[in-house]
């Protein structure tokens, strides 16, 4: 079978992260039988300095027409001073907007062999840590009304939360279509003591469960669900929730696991169509020094494989190869202890290949 993919690297290091990847991909094609067709294109600062926009015309159609993206990370330096709407980072917003990618899923998963990078007393974590956070992406006060009032204490700003009962319907399904994969355990995260919004988000949820009956399903107001997840963060299994607490909630989640240059993320439309992405930025400050982490993103297209074209065995494979590189006790920089001899991005990239 083959399977086209929107590549777009990006900026700083994410077209040496991307590149990993795709040798990784191309490894599991032969291995089993699959070819990757990979169209690059550009979105972030690099798309403005070839075409004047950050998310080119041509990207999108590019995008729409692929079975998934995949992406590196944009930004950097040299466009920090631009306006913030014509930042390369609005390249994101725009794809989200265009592809209509509403769920953001975030596992994060504490790797054994990296326990100590955990900021947790190791009894807390104890046998490692897997929970993802489904974040609803394209809802809720980010993108609600807002603006400026005159108020009885003067000049005042407001944002508004609202949830379609569609929004919340759609989102909540995809948590427990992906606990169904999992442990069966959703907890939905809400401010139903004070949200009108947030009653509406339990209730909904709640009968998207019926569907769902071997799905256990708890509710928890994020003050406490901030709490639990440095208290006991085993309890977990899929968190679903609204775009602002899921934005707080995930980089909780995955400060536990020690190093962004780990975590892999994926941003989902109706179907199976996705962008997989590392969590991490383009990190300017190692760029072209061969000390990127790759795994991150390496871990991403192991989501596209399970999530967008049911590869489930293949993307067993990649997470396997990742943990036998660990266990060997390779480390780039970011993940590596004082004492040890980190190795760099390509050779990260190899040592991946040769374990699949
Ligand atoms: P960052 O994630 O790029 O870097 C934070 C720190 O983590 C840096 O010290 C960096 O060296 C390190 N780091 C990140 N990824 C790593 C990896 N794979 N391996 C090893 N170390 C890694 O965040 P930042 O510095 O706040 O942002 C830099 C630029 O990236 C900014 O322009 C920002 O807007 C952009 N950004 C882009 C995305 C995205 O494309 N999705 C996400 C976040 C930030």
């Amino acid at each position: 079978m083959n399977y086209n993919l929107a590549v777009i690297p990006g900026d700083g290091i994410g077209p040496e992260v991307v590149e990993q990847t795709l040798r990784v991909l191309d490894k599991i094609g032969e291995k089993y039988g699959h070819s990757f067709t990979y169209t690059k294109v550009l979105a972030g600062g690099c798309a403005i300095d070839a075409t004047g926009g950050c998310l080119p015309q041509e990207t999108i159609d590019i995008c729409k027409k692929s079975d998934a993206v995949l992406l590196g990370a944009v930004g950097g330096w040299k466009w920090d001073t631009l306006p913030g709407n014509e930042r390369p980072e609005m390249a994101l917003l725009g794809l989200r907007k265009e592809l209509g990618l509403f769920a953001n899923l975030r596992p994060a998963l504490l790797f054994e062999e990296l326990a100590e990078a955990c900021p947790l007393k190791a009894e807390i974590v104890e046998g490692g840590l897997d929970i993802v956070v489904v974040r609803e992406l394209t809802g809720g006060i980010y993108f609600g009304e807002k603006g400026f009032k005159e108020t009885d204490l003067g000049p005042a700003a407001y944002d508004v939360e609202q949830y379609a009962e569609e929004e919340v319907r759609r989102i909540a399904k995809v948590a427990f279509d992906m606990a169904m994969k999992r442990d069966k355990k959703v907890t939905s995260v809400d401010k139903a003591n004070v949200l009108e919004s947030s009653r509406l988000w339990r209730r909904v949820v709640a009968e998207v469960g019926k569907d769902y009956p071997e799905v256990e399903l708890n509710n928890l107001y994020i003050d406490n669900a901030a709490m639990q997840m440095v208290r006991n963060p085993k309890q977990f299994d899929v968190i679903v929730t609204s775009n602002i607490f899921g934005d707080i909630l995930s980089d909780e989640a995955s400060m536990i696991t020690g190093s962004i240059g780990m975590l892999p993320s994926a941003s989902l439309a109706t179907g199976n169509f996705g962008m997989y992405e590392p969590v991490h930025g383009s990190a300017p400050d190692i760029a072209g020094k061969d000390m990127a982490n790759p795994m991150a993103t390496i871990l991403s297209a192991a989501m596209m494989l399970r999530y967008t074209f049911g590869l489930g065995q293949e993307a067993d494979d990649i997470e396997a190869a990742v943990k036998k590189v660990l266990a060997e006790g390779y480390r780039t920089p970011d993940i590596a202890k004082p004492d040890e001899t980190a190795i760099g991005t390509a050779k990260t990239g190899d040592l991946i290949v040769a374990a699949i």
